[in-house]
């Protein structure tokens, strides 16, 4: 399976005033069967957008999401459905997430109820045992108050993975959890991602999570990809200085392990000024003059690419142009 966010995305804002900068802009994104992708970036860097495009909760202004080859805005009724039941989402609050009113056996048997699909008890108590509620009896009848934070984002996935979907959306699913919680919900995650034929687009602030459930990285500045390439490969050799910026910031547990310190100034924020040129180049410690021109994606090999004009081979201009702003 396939999909692919096109050209230029842009969000609900956009639509009510032209002036906006779009939130999602030129991402192209291909999310092939059984792969893992993570989009990492700062808070309206425009991840929380993309996921709601891609699950059709709003739709993109410029570009188009793809599904098995075709728009998601040309599926007829019948195909509407069948992308309704393989794209699932997990939100990032287990709090809010489910209705406060079903014990955990209604919360997982409601999805199959809206696509039609058999509830039998044996499929639940399944589901239960792979996202490790175990035994599920003692499970099955609370209700999300009786549930920790952990749990109830167990229940989460359990949600999204009893029709079998092709494809989840993670929208920071760890993120209001505590560090230990955490750690076992990204495990189980990983476990299931590596047992199950599922897709996983996983969204997250967090860098130091992203090696647990996902093969490849996004990096997103301000509504762009600025990065590229497989997780391990960029966490080893970062080439665009945002995603050092990100790399640099990740503890690292070895106390004896000393490396300097790039401190990222300022924050991520939008503004007209940025809309034309490298939305970085405010922050940049390396920028140039070239960098009023919006830098291309360039290959640095087959799958890592970036956007920065230190890494164009194409840019001869920018030798002996670096003017440190700050
Ligand atoms: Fe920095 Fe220029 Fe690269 Fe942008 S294009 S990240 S400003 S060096
Ligand atoms: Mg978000």
């Amino acid at each position: 399976m396939r999909y692919q966010a096109d050209q230029s995305l842009f969000d609900r804002v956009l639509r009510r005033d032209p002036s906006v900068i779009p939130a999602v802009d030129g991402v192209s994104l291909t999310i092939e069967q059984n792969e893992s992708h993570a989009v990492i970036g700062e808070s309206g860097c425009g991840k929380s957008t993309l996921i709601e495009l891609i699950s059709g909760l709003h739709e993109p202004t410029n570009g188009e999401i793809q599904y098995h080859g075709k728009s998601i805005s040309e599926l007829s009724h019948e195909e509407k459905k069948d992308y309704q039941l393989n794209v699932q989402m997990i939100f990032q609050d287990p709090y809010n997430s489910l209705n406060p009113k079903f014990s955990v056996r209604e919360s997982l048997q409601e999805p199959l109820k809206i696509h039609g699909i058999d509830t039998s008890e044996k499929k639940i108590i399944d589901i239960c045992e792979k996202v490790e509620l175990t035994p599920p009896e003692e499970y099955l009848d609370k209700k999300p108050f009786q549930l920790s934070g952990g749990e109830r984002q167990r229940v989460s996935i359990g949600r999204a993975l009893v029709v079998e979907p092709e494809v989840i959306l993670a929208d920071e699913p760890v993120s209001m959890l505590d560090v230990s919680t955490q750690a076992s919900v990204l495990n189980l995650l990983s476990n299931l991602l590596s047992q199950l034929d599922v897709s996983l687009l996983y969204i997250s602030h967090d860098l130091s999570t992203v090696p647990y459930v996902s093969e490849k990285l996004n990096v997103m500045y301000l509504g762009r990809i600025v990065e590229s390439g497989p997780t391990h490969e960029i966490l080893n050799n970062s080439m665009h200085p945002y995603t050092q910026a990100l790399v640099n910031a990740v503890p690292i547990p070895d106390p004896h392990h000393d490396r300097e310190r790039i401190l990222l100034e300022g924050t991520a924020e939008h503004s007209e000024e940025l809309m034309s040129g490298c939305r970085f180049r405010n922050r940049c410690s390396e920028v140039m003059e070239v960098c009023e021109q919006t830098p291309e994606k360039t290959h640095l090999s087959q799958d890592h690419t970036t956007a920065c004009h230190l890494h164009n081979d194409n840019n001869e201009s920018r030798v002996g142009e670096t003017t440190k702003q700050h």
